[in-house]
């Protein structure tokens, strides 16, 4: 079922020895084409199915020596974030520097595109520059595998954010496996709402929805509809069967995002759905101008705080 996603010489190359100039690594925003959530396991995560998919809305992370360990950044969420043991990327440089045997000494800098609290894992994907970015700093000589190891341990998410491009991820999402070889773009519409979402709190409502007997789980089917839509390469198979299990508990709580997707579909586009979590939404479009069509008649309509286009699937964490 499943194909190599990146071909040898485009495979994460692993540094063999430590860099002396900035290391600079781009990531990718992640959506979820599929979500099925599973039930409560007893260490409070869900049991997942997904198929995420990398798209074109980045984070940099850029790791310079330094005396101590310092975390600088601009962009979305500047002022809001937390630049102390909080942030999720002096949490991945300190586990990497503590598996390693290496003093945690870098100065990092954010540059940040990727909406807080979004949906789009921007805070996974940061974890993930920041293990690729320091493994290449320090030389740590950790093998994948274990990058992998840690990636899981910072969240569900950043396994996936290191890979990129689609993948099946199951467990709780931290083991992936890629779906899709290259050459199959697919052109999104990103509508990013006011506000985030909190992600314990979107599980939370889906529970009491589901207690209630109110959820609407459209994935529960599993993915292996989308999985054979995205071999079709066809648009308009994607769309109809892209499925969200979150999507209800987040309307839920947000019910106005059922007027940006229903703004999306009148603008024209194939398929619209939460992403992830939430609040932002995600339209599909046929190629790169369907999307910034329907992108322009979105952002006329002043439903959401942002509207930008993006297409999928990119590459993982990656050194510039
Ligand atoms: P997910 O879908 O993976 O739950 P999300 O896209 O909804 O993620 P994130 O932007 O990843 O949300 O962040 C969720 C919370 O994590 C934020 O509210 C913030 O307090 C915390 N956080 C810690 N470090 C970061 C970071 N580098 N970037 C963004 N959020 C961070």
């Amino acid at each position: 079922m499943t194909e190599p996603l990146f071909t040898d010489d485009e495979e994460y190359e692993r540094p063999k020895m430590a860099a002396h100039g900035p290391v600079r690594v781009r990531v990718p925003a992640k959506i979820n084409l599929h979500l099925q959530v599973g039930p409560l396991r007893r260490d409070g995560f869900h049991e997942l199915t997904t198929v995420y998919h990398a798209i074109a809305l980045y984070d940099e992370v850029t790791a310079r020596r330094g005396d101590t360990l310092t975390l600088t950044m601009e962009g979305e969420g500047a002022g809001v974030l937390p630049l102390d043991d909080d942030n999720l990327i002096l949490r991945a440089a300190r586990m990497l520097a503590k598996q390693t045997g290496h003093d945690p000494l870098a100065r990092l800098h954010l540059r940040k595109q990727i909406p807080v609290a979004g949906g789009l894992a921007g805070g996974s994907a940061d974890a993930a520059a920041t293990l690729v970015a320091l493994d290449q700093l320090w030389g740590t000589g950790v093998g994948r595998d274990e990058l992998a190891e840690l990636a899981a341990a910072l969240g569900s998410d950043v396994p996936f954010l290191v890979l990129g491009g689609t993948a099946l991820g199951t467990g709780r999402g931290e083991r992936v496996s890629p779906v899709l070889a290259h050459g199959s773009a697919l052109h999104w519409v990103v509508a990013v709402a006011d506000g985030g979402l909190s992600t314990p709190e979107v599980y939370a409502e889906l529970d009491r929805l589901r207690a209630a007997g109110r959820a609407d789980d459209p994935a529960s089917a599993g993915p292996e509809r989308l999985l054979a839509a995205l071999r079709q390469r066809d648009p308009d198979v994607v769309g109809a069967a892209l499925a969200n299990d979150m999507q209800s508990a987040a309307l839920s709580l947000r019910p106005e995002l059922g007027d940006t997707i229903e703004a999306g579909m009148d603008a024209g586009a194939i398929a619209g759905i939460v992403s992830g979590s939430g609040p932002t939404c995600v339209f599909l479009a046929q190629d790169s101008r369907h999307a910034a069509g329907i992108a322009e008649d979105l952002r006329g309509r002043e439903l959401c705080r942002d509207v930008t286009v993006a297409h999928g699937p990119v590459a993982g964490a990656r050194a510039q």
